[in-house]
């Protein structure tokens, strides 16, 4: 059976150039073909959308809030087929699929909260002093407003949350601007079942057709084509350092640069401060292990470097986490790159100068090939300063664990690191005053700061911040989790001397939405 886009209410045409999904498990490969679009449904895709941006915009919070809900609801329906396709397409167990599609639904629901009690959209207020000397002030009113057509890639590591309906696309609909979704390959049926129902949702909701599109096909034809086209404005991405650049380098060079919040590679770095006992750093060590193999450590807070001291606990620590590691099943990574990339980067690693591998990855690729085992590699504060490609991201299960003797070499060390969207702190209350000036460096690299936690199981939230400097993100100022999302894809635009009647409910005198505003 052949499958195609989806371009707004109607379906692409069956062409000659199509993909199969592959199970990374078994490297069984479905029956069912996807067809990737043409270059006029990329462009009818992007007409839609640019169709559809003005009614988008005009949308109330109400009437965005509603589609928000009747598509969470709609995808919490499907979780039994989800199920089925996403665990064959992604090697992924059942548990995280439901786990990822409630999460989807309740990000769909806590955007549609958040619209509807309007108060995110910043409205600022001057108002006019005819009478003010030198001269008078005339009234100014600021409120945020849909950027337009966002283009979102689905990520291969959260195909339900970061995908066809999760975070980047409903931030943008909260927002109030149509979506046109580029389908990973490696999970398209999946992205077709949430797909189908956006798609209901939009015409249920009453959104115009333009308000979503489905787009099949590979990033450097149809993801370069919509990026390029004029109508898009904003660009979401999950994936790579390779293809987070090489977009937001071709938004760049557009005649009308436009913003790409690429969220790509991060070691999540770990640092643990002297003076905890054996007991404790044994405790750490139990953690560790469960957060770096968490989904065959895919996630973008696995935690890839641990920093410890020398001495008796380090030595503890190293100890339990190389006896737990070896005991770790491997398990199917999402797709052959990514497997492939995962052994080409533990090869890296092990080839660099001072470093010893203490646990191995397993040979046993499994019947898909994408099986991979946990690793541990190990070395010291000295030889990690003196080689830079030990701060490359190995996306999987593995960690480099690094010795330290002074607080100054791990000063050093954190001066030494790219933008990460997590550090973490491990260390008691007296260790932390000790390194204060650590932590004031940290802030400068990462998103989010963790004490006594590991950084996996990110919380989305109103105050969590799933972004960082370079290579982390492409735009430090933003976040990919949480409410503040939505600022992506809105751009502030102010009303200088209107009418009341003329302004935006938000900012009209009466206050008639009742939101939270600053008045001066
Ligand atoms: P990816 O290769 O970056 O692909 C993600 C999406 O971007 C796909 O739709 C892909 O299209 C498109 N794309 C890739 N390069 C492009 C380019 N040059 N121009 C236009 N579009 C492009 O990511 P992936 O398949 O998810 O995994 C590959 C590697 O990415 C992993 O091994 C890992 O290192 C990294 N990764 C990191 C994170 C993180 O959060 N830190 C998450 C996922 C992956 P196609 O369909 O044509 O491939």
């Amino acid at each position: 059976m052949t499958e195609s886009s989806l371009i707004g209410f109607s379906r692409g045409s069956a062409t000659d150039a199509s993909f199969h999904a592959t199970n990374p498990s078994t490297g069984e490969t479905s029956d069912l073909s996807f067809c990737k679009a043409s270059e006029s449904e990329v462009l009818k895709a992007c007409q839609l959308a640019s169709d559809a941006s003005l009614k988008m915009a005009a949308l109330s919070g109400a009437q965005k809030a509603a589609f928000l809900r009747d598509l969470a609801e709609r995808i919490e329906e499907l979780v039994d087929q989800l199920v089925v396709t996403m665990t064959s397409e992604t090697g992924l167990p059942e548990p995280r699929v439901r786990g990822e599609t409630g999460r989807t639904a309740f990000q769909l629901r806590m955007f549609a909260d958040l619209v509807e009690s309007g108060h995110w959209v910043d409205a600022r207020i001057d108002r006019a002093q005819p009478d003010r000397q030198p001269l008078p002030k005339p009234d100014l009113r600021s409120m945020l407003r849909p950027v337009g057509p966002v283009v979102v890639f689905c990520a291969s590591n959260f195909p339900l949350a970061f995908s066809v309906a999760g975070g980047d696309s409903a931030s943008a609909w909260a927002a109030g601007c149509p979506v046109i979704v580029k389908a990973h390959h490696a999970h398209p049926g999946t992205a077709l079942l949430v797909g189908k129902a956006v798609v209901e949702s939009v015409r249920a909701s009453g959104l115009p057709e333009g308000a979503f599109s489905l787009i099949f096909g590979d990033g450097r034809t149809v993801g370069h084509a919509l990026v390029g086209h004029p109508a898009v404005k904003a660009v979401g991405f999950t994936g790579s350092r390779a293809g987070g650049r090489a977009l937001f380098d071709l938004a760049s060079q557009r005649e009308e640069p436009i913003p790409v919040y690429a969220e790509m590679s991060s070691i999540n770095p770990i640092f643990i401060l002297p003076g905890l006992g054996e007991e404790r750093m044994n405790e750490i060590a139990g953690g560790l292990q469960g957060s770096a193999t968490l989904g065959a450590g895919q996630f973008c807070t696995n935690p890839g470097i641990v920093f410890y001291p020398r001495g008796a606990g380090g030595e503890s620590l190293v100890a339990t986490y190389v006896e737990k590691m070896k005991e770790t099943a491997s398990a199917p990574m999402l797709h052959k790159g990514i497997r492939k990339a995962y052994g080409e980067g533990l090869d890296a690693l092990a080839g660099c100068d001072g470093v010893e591998v203490l646990v191995p990855p397993s040979d046993d690729s499994g019947g898909g090939g994408c099986h991979a085992g946990a690793s541990v590699l190990s070395t010291d504060a000295a030889n990690f300063l003196n080689n830079e490609k030990m701060v490359d991201e190995v996306f999987g299960p593995s960690t480099l664990l690094v010795s330290y003797e002074s607080p100054e070499d791990l000063i050093r060390i954190a001066d030494s690191l790219e933008g990460q969207l997590t550090a973490s702190l491990f260390g008691d209350g007296s260790g932390l005053s000790e390194f204060g000036g650590l932590l004031d460096v940290l802030e400068t690299k990462a998103g989010r700061l963790l004490f006594n936690q590991y950084p996996t199981g990110v919380e989305v939230c109103a105050s969590v911040v799933h972004g960082g400097p370079y290579p982390a993100t492409t735009d430090s100022r933003s976040t990919s989790v949480g409410t503040g999302a939505i600022l992506r894809f809105a751009r502030p635009v102010c009303y200088q001397g209107f009418p009341n009647d003329f302004l935006p409910d938000e900012l009209k005198d009466d206050n008639p939405t009742g939101i939270t505003r600053l008045d001066a």
